[in-house]
């Protein structure tokens, strides 16, 4: 079950807001518009109010007199005309208001979208690879953070800022009106407060809770649908039933009751609020009795009004309360991420026109940053122009060595150079602009085959595109497919989804270039095919293989057998397999899993 980030004691309303300020602030004409709307709203508000306090006293003017139904419809004509002239206004007005704030909610979460992305790709290897970003929570810290932060914007400019500007205005007309009243209703307004406050408060455990059981729900429906296999051929459908019936169960309660909390708090409120409304009528009332000055029966209809938009707000205080209490949560962790000025990729300036690919590792030790001591006093050779081979078992360091010659991360003892230049001065664009990499998989973007080769050069001619295909062995499937190079690269199988891998390569026509097990998920006809392409690709080059596949071992010009992090054993293959030791293992191994005797003698025989 994923957790459900803490809010952060730094973050307040005032720092969130002091946060969102800047990706507002582009938008100040919005902003100007929209708060001038605002206040032509609020003012708008309390229309009806003065209206119907005019319309009662002149009614009941009248109906003390000798009235004619002249008299009284001008007077019926100008209330309606007043009345529903305002509603178009009002409209129009919050039309615009919702359009700007709503403008402005979308504006602001594609500029945090596109912000956080763009600072995310300058980021070093190492963050991507801590736990609290592995791909699905680094995705739903930045969701939840982009959508929570706009909501913020929007909340501001459409709901608290009208809201409370109408209810300070009509607090403000009733103490115009008259000081008892207005005291009454700056009295009753802490009490709300109070009361969603306290609302709030007891609600959020709840609400975390259906939060993280939702969450629950969907992680475990996930986990169903990618071990069906497992699950079907365990029998174990009913104990995966049982365990998703739990799940709802609990979830089924804790709604249940926090919908009946809610009800139970809106109920309150409702009759706190009656309570005040009652109070002001009870108060005007007895003005208007005691002929106080001023006081006329209009202004019962009055000041209950005026006191329904002083307390409009508080009826919504609760959501947007709930609202901004999730963007202090994600906002920590959203702002995490834009302001992780530490994890910005480091690079140096070194700059040479040519690079000839001759690493020197001494005494290089590594470690993750989760504590995994991936490498230990590690020293080698990797000649310009020539093949390395990495070999070793599983988790031996191989793929840690290419991480850290590619920059990925930097090791914390010994040196690694380049060129007699330490790796560290290079300057790290320029450096991967020179080194390709071919991994296992995972490399194959959505697109087409041609878009894919392309990414090694996109500023390559289409004849360049089917030349680098050509030379990766990939051309004649690609042109016998119906849609040809314009045919989606997913589509392809991992052999030849490899080879697109190895034309990008040739695209980009690197003077060093890093093999991570290229063959290691692949047939072997597939793997015979790709041997040929990286054959290709593999001359006067740099080149370093990582590779369970003897066949692709011997042909290395040095070898570094690696074992727990150490190199245990370096020299030509041949060298390294007459000294014995985990080489001559792994290597023997290789061929009697083969079943090398039998297959040399099938060989023979046929
Ligand atoms: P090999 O390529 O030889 O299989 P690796 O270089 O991938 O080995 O791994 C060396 C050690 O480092 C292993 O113990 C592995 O679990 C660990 N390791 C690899 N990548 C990471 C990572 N991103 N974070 C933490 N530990 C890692």
């Amino acid at each position: 079950m994923k957790t459900i980030p803490q809010p952060h004691n730094r973050m307040n309303v005032l720092s969130l807001l002091r946060h969102i300020l800047p990706f507002v602030l582009p938008y100040r004409r919005l902003v100007v518009l929209t708060l001038t709307l605002t206040l032509v709203g609020s003012l708008l508000a309390q229309v009806n109010a003065v209206v119907l306090d005019r319309a009662v006293d002149a009614i009941n003017a009248l109906i003390q007199t000798n009235f004619t139904w002249t008299q009284a419809t001008r007077i019926l004509l100008l209330i309606s005309a007043i009345l529903l002239g305002k509603e178009l206004v009002a409209a129009i007005v919050t039309f615009f208001q919702r359009y700007f704030g709503e403008r402005m909610r979308i504006f602001v979460s594609r500029d945090m979208s596109l912000k956080v992305v763009e600072r995310m790709l300058t980021f070093r290897m190492a963050f991507f690879t801590q736990e609290e970003n592995e791909t699905g929570k680094l995705q739903s810290r930045i969701d939840q953070g982009v959508r929570s932060m706009s909501n913020t914007v929007n909340n501001f400019f459409i709901e608290i800022l009208p809201l409370f500007t109408s209810a300070l205005l009509a607090l403000v007309l009733m103490f115009l009106a008259n000081v008892y009243v207005g005291l009454v209703a700056l009295f009753i307004v802490p009490i709300y407060f109070y009361v969603t406050h306290l609302q709030a408060l007891k609600m959020k455990g709840g609400r975390r809770s259906i939060f993280a059981s939702h969450q629950a729900v969907s992680q475990s429906i996930l986990s169903i649908i990618e071990s069906i296999s497992v699950i079907k051929s365990f029998n174990r459908e009913g104990i995966e039933a049982d365990r998703q019936a739990d799940i709802q169960c609990t979830m089924t309660e804790q709604q249940l009751s926090t919908r009946q909390q809610s009800y139970m708090w809106s109920g309150l409120k409702s009759f706190l609020e009656q309570i005040g409304t009652v109070l002001i009528i009870i108060l005007t009332a007895y003005l208007v009795l005691t002929d106080y000055p001023g006081m006329s029966i209009g202004k019962i209809m009055y000041h209950v009004m005026l006191f329904a938009n002083v307390s409009a707000p508080i009826r919504q205080l609760h959501r947007i309360y709930d609202d901004m209490n999730d963007a202090l949560i994600y906002a920590e962790g959203f702002f995490g991420i834009l302001h992780a000025t530490e994890e910005v990729e480091h690079s140096g300036a070194y700059h040479p026109e040519t690079i000839r690919g001759d690493f020197e590792l001494t005494h290089v030790d590594f470690a993750y940053s989760n504590g995994t001591q991936a490498l230990t006093d590690v020293s080698m050779h990797i000649r310009a122009g020539k093949i390395t081979a990495l070999v070793g078992l599983s988790g031996a360091g191989k793929s840690t060595v290419v991480n850290l010659l590619d920059k990925f991360y930097q090791p914390q003892h010994g040196t690694i150079k380049l060129d007699g230049a330490d790796l560290d001065k290079w300057d790290t664009t320029w450096l991967r602009e020179h080194i390709g990499l071919v991994l296992q998989k995972n490399h194959i973007f959505a697109g087409t085959i041609e878009e894919n080769i392309r990414y090694g050069n996109p500023h390559a001619t289409r004849e360049q595109v089917e030349e680098a295909a050509r030379k990766a062995y990939i051309y004649d499937q690609i042109v016998a497919l119906p849609q040809g190079f314009a045919a989606s690269a997913l589509q392809l199988s991992g052999g030849q989804q490899q080879r697109i891998a190895i034309a990008r390569m040739f695209l980009k026509n690197p003077p060093i270039i890093f093999l991570d097990e290229p063959t290691a998920s692949l047939d072997a006809i597939a793997t015979e095919q790709i041997k040929a392409s990286i054959d290709a690709i593999k001359q006067g080059r740099t080149v370093i293989i990582i590779s369970h596949n003897i066949g692709q071992i011997i042909d290395a010009d040095d070898i570094y057998v690696l074992q727990q992090g150490r190199v245990v054993q370096a020299g030509s293959p041949e060298e390294v397999y007459r000294q014995g030791g985990i080489y001559k293992e792994i290597f023997d191994a290789s061929a009697r899993s083969m079943n090398a005797d039998k297959i040399a003698h099938t060989l023979s025989e046929g």
